[in-house]
C-alpha cells in the first residue's frame, strides 16, 4: 500500500509571511512552512531552506542556528538584507530574480520620473479638491521631459531599460557604474561620464544601483550639493542609497527641485517624518516590480531557485 503523501517528510523551509497566494500554492504540498519565528530563536531539527519575502534580515548568527541550512531563496533581485560572506563561508547557496523584474522596475521609475517633473500627484489632487474651480493656464507649470538629460547611477539591468524609455523621450542619457559598458553605450547611444559629471548636467537623477557598503549614503549633502538646482532626484534602488535628513535640507532649501522615492530608510518612514511633509516630494510604496505578471514570475523563479537549492542542484539564479 503506498504511503499517504502528506506522512512523506518534505524539506522544512522558514519564510516570512504572510507569503503571496501564487507562491504559497507553488509551495503547498512540495515543503513544509515553517514560521519566521524558526528563524529567529533557533532549531534542534534540521532546516533545509530559507525563504525571504519581505526583506528580513539574515546573517551568520541566524544561519548557524538552523542546523542543515542549504539555500535561502530571496524574493527579488536586491539582497542586501541577506549577508551573502557569511552564506559564502558556510556554502549556503543565495538565490536571487534577476531578469524578471526590470522592465517594470523600470516603468514605475519613469512613471515617478515623468509624475515628478508635470507635478501629477499635486495635479490630481488639486483637480479632485473643492479648490479648482476655474481652469488657469498660469499654475502647475513644470518642466519638460523630452529632450532633456537623465543621469543613471547603475546601469545594470534595471538601468538598462530605464535608458531604453528615456530613448523614446528623446532625452540625452548620462550613466555611471564602477565599470564601463562599451556595449550598452553603442547599443543604447548612452554615454559614460564620471559621476561629479552626471551631478552637474543631469536633470534627471535616477538611482539604480545595489545597497553597499560603497553606495550607502552615496547621495550625501555633497552629491545634492553639485545637482543643478532644477534637477530631480528619483530613487528605485534602496533607501540607504540617499541620506535622509540631507535630502531632506535640499529640498527644503531649494538646493534641488524635487525628489520621487520608490524606496526609503526605513520603510516605511515613521509618520511624522519630514519628508513626508514636503509639497516637492513624491513616495511610493517600494512597488518598483508590483505589477500581476511580474510578481508572478518573481514567485516561480525564487521557488525554482529554492526547490533546487533543496535538491544540492545549481540555482536557476544564483547570487555569486
Ligand atoms: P544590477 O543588474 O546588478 O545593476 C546594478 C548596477 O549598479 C551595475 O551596473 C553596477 O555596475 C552598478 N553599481 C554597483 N555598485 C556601484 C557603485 N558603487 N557605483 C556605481 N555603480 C555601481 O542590478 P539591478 O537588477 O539593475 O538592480 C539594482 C537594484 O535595484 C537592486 O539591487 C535592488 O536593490 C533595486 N531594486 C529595486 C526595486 C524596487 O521595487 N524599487 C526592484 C528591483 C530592484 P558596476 O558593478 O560596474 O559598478
Amino acid at each position: 500500500m503506498p504511503e499517504p503523501v502528506d506522512s512523506i517528510p518534505r524539506p522544512r523551509v522558514v519564510a516570512d509571511g504572510p507569503l503571496d497566494a501564487t507562491i504559497d500554492d507553488l509551495l503547498r504540498g512540495v515543503v513544509e512552512i515553517l514560521p519566521w519565528e524558526v528563524a529567529l530563536k533557533g532549531s534542534s531539527d534540521p532546516i533545509d531552506g530559507i525563504y525571504t519575502y519581505g526583506h528580513p534580515q539574515v546573517d551568520g548568527a541566524m544561519m548557524d542556528r538552523l542546523p542543515g541550512l542549504k539555500v535561502i531563496s530571496n524574493f527579488g533581485v536586491g539582497v542586501d538584507h541577506i549577508n551573502l560572506a557569511d552564506a559564502g563561508q558556510r556554502g549556503i547557496s543565495v538565490g536571487n530574480t534577476p531578469g524578471v523584474l526590470e522592465g517594470a522596475t523600470a516603468d514605475l521609475g519613469f512613471g515617478l520620473l515623468l509624475a515628478a517633473s508635470r507635478r501629477v500627484v499635486e495635479g490630481a489632487r488639486y483637480a479632485q479638491s473643492p479648490e479648482f474651480t476655474v481652469y488657469d493656464p498660469g499654475y502647475m507649470l513644470g518642466v519638460e521631459v523630452h529632450g532633456s538629460t537623465l543621469g543613471i547611477i547603475g546601469m545594470g539591468n534595471i538601468g538598462r531599460e530605464v535608458a531604453k524609455r528615456a530613448r523614446g523621450f528623446e532625452m540625452t542619457v548620462l550613466y555611471h557604474n564602477r565599470t564601463r559598458r562599451p556595449n550598452v553605450e553603442t547599443e543604447l547611444g548612452v554615454q559614460y561620464v564620471t559621476l561629479d559629471q552626471l551631478f552637474f548636467q543631469a536633470d534627471f537623477v535616477m538611482l539604480t544601483v545595489p545597497l553597499t557598503e560603497e553606495t550607502r549614503g552615496m547621495i550625501d549633502a555633497v552629491a545634492l550639493a553639485k545637482m543643478k538646482r532644477s534637477a530631480i532626484l528619483v530613487n528605485i534602488a534602496r533607501g540607504s542609497v540617499v541620506r535622509n535628513d540631507d535630502l531632506v535640507e535640499a529640498l527644503s532649501s531649494g538646493e534641488i527641485a524635487a525628489a520621487a522615492l520608490d524606496v526609503t530608510d526605513p520603510e516605511p518612514l515613521p509618520r511624522d517624518h519630514p519628508l513626508l511633509g514636503l509639497p516637492n516630494v513624491l513616495i511610493t510604496p517600494h512597488i518598483g516590480s508590483a505589477t500581476v505578471q511580474t510578481r508572478r514570475r518573481m514567485a516561480e523563479l525564487s521557488v525554482a531557485n529554492l526547490l533546487a537549492g533543496l535538491r544540492g542542484a545549481p540555482l536557476p539564479r544564483e547570487v555569486t
